[in-house]
């Protein structure tokens, strides 16, 4: 009868949540409609810094020209997500539009359609067990898998007080689930449910992870997916089905950007995996996948490399060969990948498995998988998203062991640890299943070495669309720049300008296409106070620089988004009295800035306005 109830109760919210965006398709993929990600570059020296007046003259023309409107900006990569009118998504082809916004802009670097990505589960959860229920059938055995991976001969050699961090890019986690008591990420740097952006790395009490679905710092799983493949991470490290411990080792940092529906958006896959990188996560679990190459996700992805982070990869469910027919992000060549196919109980290929002797790297346990389900209860599930926590866990105990050891040799070492296989010769690279003791030993046993091989996104835009033709086109200088962010002043300042917009002016304005009715309707006061600005999920700190009854100009280092409705508290002159007044963000033609209007402000606050106005000079 419980469970009954809980299954009506999913359904009533899966489908008041379904995915809102629209669907297309462009080369057989499917693409969120009307949505870009655009990278810039220096039109006259493309290796040269994109400066900011170009950026807003590009935002300015993609308005005009492309009716074209900035979702969102990541400045420090020159990347925009941009989103086209609602009425001329229909207009034309989406690789017209592309063309279009190139052969016009010479500063556009690249153009991509936003690819859908969705969860790499090969079946769907049917029943759910309780505690009770689950330990009357594993007894004090394993649990999760009977193939041998030897994961509990593994945790005498990893006791001890410090653990490893796994970002689950994914559909979230229970954080109420009980064998999660000891194993979910904190931010030991952030206040919780202060409203104050305390450790200033662009995330408002972003305390256990991030949900880049609804851009708020609630990762709750409402798919149960996240919440089995991070299980499956922190129980290669201790049981969670017998009492969790609290001296468990591996610690998950949910990154929901899956919905309920485990459907998401690339645009939001690469802002999950620099929160990953630049929040201290060592290795980064992916049992995702979709969408043709992406330039700015394997931008990402070598940035993870860059930082010694593992990228730990589903090689997906469609039992194709990846080496002749990519599947992504699993195929993507960048040397800290290591893509994992799934095996059954007996190390026999699962029958849904892609491989690839060339680029799938080992396989993993990935059938009838025993893992954590939302609401505290436990359930089965089948897939290559199966199979990647179990490896993502395995480096987790390996970074443990061999903190100074890269990301790269750490999959050389994971792939010849396997126990080999004679029937997965012409599979995965390793030809063998993941061993986790071996792996662990070896880590330990190991001399760092350091080796690292240079890595240089081997693509140029054009040659985008046959993956398997790219290989030896032209490099783009995007891995030059990450390398120059080494050292750690300069990191935490970069990492804040790849996620923020630096300082918007923002300035009130009525009408963004007639210039008649861009002239200013109300007289502008000069005003020095402070003030909060709650945009989406996030609270922010900026100061108001004008004022007037319509609306006002502050700096902020809030990433705007275009259209958003924003709550903003600002300080009277003499800092005694506050405000509270709603507004939209727009980009105003005039300006070359985004700016925000007052929406249908009070009587009350209006007189307020007025009243303080008395004391400041008109501009
Ligand atoms: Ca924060």
């Amino acid at each position: 009868m419980k469970h009954n109830i809980l299954i009506f109760i999913s359904i009533i919210l899966a489908s008041q949540v379904s995915f809102a965006k629209r669907v297309k398709f462009h080369h057989g993929k499917r693409v969120v409609a009307g949505e870009y990600i655009i990278k810039l570059k220096n039109p006259l020296i493309s290796s040269q810094k994109v400066s900011a007046k170009t950026t807003n003259a590009f935002i300015s023309k993609a308005r005009g020209r492309h009716r074209l409107n900035a979702v969102s900006s990541y400045s420090g990569l020159n990347l925009h997500h941009m989103k086209l009118d609602e009425a001329a998504i229909d207009e034309k082809p989406i690789e017209d539009q592309i063309a279009e916004i190139k052969e016009n802009n010479p500063e556009v670097d690249y153009v991509e359609p936003n690819y859908l990505v969705e969860k790499a589960s090969a079946t769907v959860q049917t029943q759910a067990y309780t505690l009770s229920q689950v330990l009357n059938f594993i007894g004090s055995g394993y649990g999760m898998t009977s193939a041998a991976i030897q994961a509990q001969n593994t945790w005498p050699l990893v006791s001890g007080a410090q653990t490893v961090t796994v970002a689950v890019i994914d559909t979230g986690l229970d954080l109420t689930h009980p064998s999660f008591n000891y194993s979910i990420h904190t931010n030991l740097s952030e206040i919780a449910s202060n409203g104050i952006d305390d450790d200033g790395n662009g995330f408002v009490d972003d305390v256990h992870g991030w949900n880049f679905v609804y851009n708020n710092n609630n990762p709750q799983d409402d798919e149960g997916h996240g919440t089995h493949v991070s299980g499956i991470v922190v129980g290669v490290g201790d049981s969670i089905f017998q009492a969790p411990s609290s001296a468990t080792r591996i610690q998950i940092m949910p990154l929901k950007f899956l919905d309920s529906e485990g459907i998401g958006a690339t645009s939001d896959a690469i802002k999950a995996i620099y929160y990953a990188v630049n929040n201290g996560a060592k290795v980064i679990n992916n049992s995702w996948g979709g969408g043709n190459y992406s330039q700015a996700l394997v931008e990402a992805i070598a940035y993870s490399y860059t930082h010694d982070v593992s990228f730990v990869v589903a090689s997906g469910n469609m039992a194709k060969n990846n080496d002749s027919s990519p599947t992504y992000p699993a195929s993507y060549n960048v040397p800290n990948v290591i893509s994992v196919a799934a095996t059954d109980d007996l190390d026999n290929m699962a029958y849904f498995s892609n491989y690839g002797k060339s680029t799938v790297g080992l396989s993993s346990p990935g059938v009838n998988i025993l893992s954590t389900w939302p609401n505290g209860y436990y359930a089965y599930l089948s897939g290559t998203s199966m199979a990647a926590p179990f490896v993502s866990g395995v480096a987790a105990l390996m970074k443990l062991k061999s903190p100074q050891m890269n990301s790269y040799q750490m999959k050389n070492i994971l792939l010849s640890s396997v126990d080999q296989k004679s029937n997965l010769n012409n599979y995965v690279q390793s030809s063998g299943r993941v061993n986790v003791l071996s792996s662990v030993n070896n880590a330990i046993n190991a001399i760092v070495d350091g080796f690292k091989p240079a890595y240089t996104v081997q693509v140029s835009m054009n040659d985008r669309e046959l993956a398997s033709s790219l290989a030896g086109r032209g490099g783009c200088g995007s891995i030059e720049k990450i390398n120059q962010q080494e050292n750690g002043f300069k990191k935490a300042i970069i990492t804040l300008a790849l996620l923020l917009i630096p300082v918007f002016l923002v300035r009130a304005f009525r009408n963004t296409n007639n210039q008649k009715a861009n002239r200013r309707r109300h007289d502008r006061y000069a005003i020095n106070s402070q003030m909060t600005l709650k945009l989406g999920g996030q609270e922010l700190i900026g100061s108001v620089k004008t004022i007037s009854v319509g609306g006002t100009e502050i700096n902020t280092q809030a990433l705007l988004t275009n259209g958003s409705v924003i709550k903003m508290t600002i300080s009277s002159p003499d800092g005694k009295e506050s405000i509270q007044v709603e507004g939209s963000i727009v980009w105003s033609e005039s300006e070359k800035r985004y700016g925000v209007a007052f929406n249908n402000i009070s009587d009350s606050v209006r007189a307020r306005i007025t009243q303080w106005q008395k004391a400041l000079i008109k501009v």
